[in-house]
């Protein structure tokens, strides 16, 4: 299975404003200067080498939206405003001509995590689009966004052949291609749902938004067989764990506690997802290098690998 983060960001779109645009060409050209870099055919490779994503780029600005892909297939997990560019990239295939059929899942209905549907380009050909979740009422909530209060063009508008199902937690659903997802509820505001995307032997756990409570064992350990042995778990790591503690019940969780989740369940590697708005790319950098040192520390050979999701990049599994 092939993973691709489309949309990172938590709660509401957060692009970079002009001025941290600037800090960091600025910070970039300073850095290859002081390298002595003279042949401008070296300075992408070196700054390459040299700096992550988040620091020569950005953890990026979209709200949450997945893909993952598999031969014959592929799954698309929450329409936050990252699905608008997945939709561009669709249309340069049957979406383009109106015979693709998708496959949606949301987690939940919360703004961040179905705004960018209204602006998915396949809906607006005759392609057949089925939304998955767990909710009851989903089409209505998601007809609700495009009212004439809340948005210039309704539902109705798209030709896309919509086929809504829903699901429930524990009851894995099957996919074309072999592939199945196993919806698990998690600790949010409103209810949210984490799926376990599973083909061919490898598995990915999708469990965003949701908040762990450690003095609620019975949701620890639900979580623990949810996320057993899993290849990749994209993880809600909101908070700083000072930050989770103040905002309890906010429905949002930290790295750190996501590295002990993970390391007990046998995970091979987790993702740090779902990003505060109000955290730069250097903040949240310093927050993968405190994972990775509590990891060492408190988890030392659990062999789990931590990265921050970042808008665009994909993870084969
Ligand atoms: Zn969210
Ligand atoms: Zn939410």
């Amino acid at each position: 299975m092939r993973v691709k983060f489309w949309g990172v960001r938590g709660s509401i779109p957060t692009p970079l404003r002009p001025s941290e645009v600037e800090g960091k060409v600025i910070a970039m050209a300073e850095d290859v200067v002081r390298a002595g870099i003279t042949d401008a055919d070296e300075v992408a490779g070196y700054l390459r080498r040299r700096h992550s994503m988040l620091q020569r780029g950005t953890a990026g600005g979209n709200t949450t939206c997945v893909s993952v892909e598999w031969p014959g297939s592929m799954l698309i997990i929450d329409a936050g405003s990252g699905i608008r560019v997945l939709g561009e990239q669709l249309m340069e295939g049957p979406c383009g001509r109106g015979e693709g059929e998708l496959h949606i899942v949301l987690s939940h209905t919360h703004w961040d995590h179905i705004q960018g549907l209204p602006f998915f380009a396949p809906l607006f050909q005759r392609n057949t689009v089925h939304i998955y979740g767990c909710h009851d009422n989903l089409e209505q909530r998601l007809r609700y966004q495009q009212q004439p209060d809340h948005f210039p063009i309704s539902m109705d508008a798209f030709l896309a052949r919509l086929e809504f199902h829903r699901c429930a937690p524990g009851e894995p659903v099957g996919l074309p291609g072999g592939a199945r997802f196993i919806p698990h509820r998690l600790d949010h505001p409103g209810d949210s749902y984490g799926y376990r995307v599973e083909h061919d032997g490898s598995s990915l756990v999708f469990a965003s938004d949701s908040e762990h409570k450690p003095n609620d064992p019975e949701n620890h350990h639900g979580i623990i067989d949810f996320f057993r042995d899993a290849d990749l778990v994209v993880f809600d790591s909101q908070y700083t764990l000072e930050e989770s503690i103040i905002k309890e019940d906010w429905g949002h969780s930290s790295a750190i506690v996501g590295v002990d989740l993970a390391a007990h369940a046998g995970v091979k590697r987790l993702a740090l997802f779902h990003h505060e708005p109000s955290y730069p790319d250097s903040f949240i950098h310093n927050l993968l290098m405190k994972a990775q040192t509590y990891r060492d520390v408190n988890h030392n050979g659990c062999g789990l690998e931590l990265f921050v999701a970042v808008e665009g990049i994909d993870v084969t599994l």
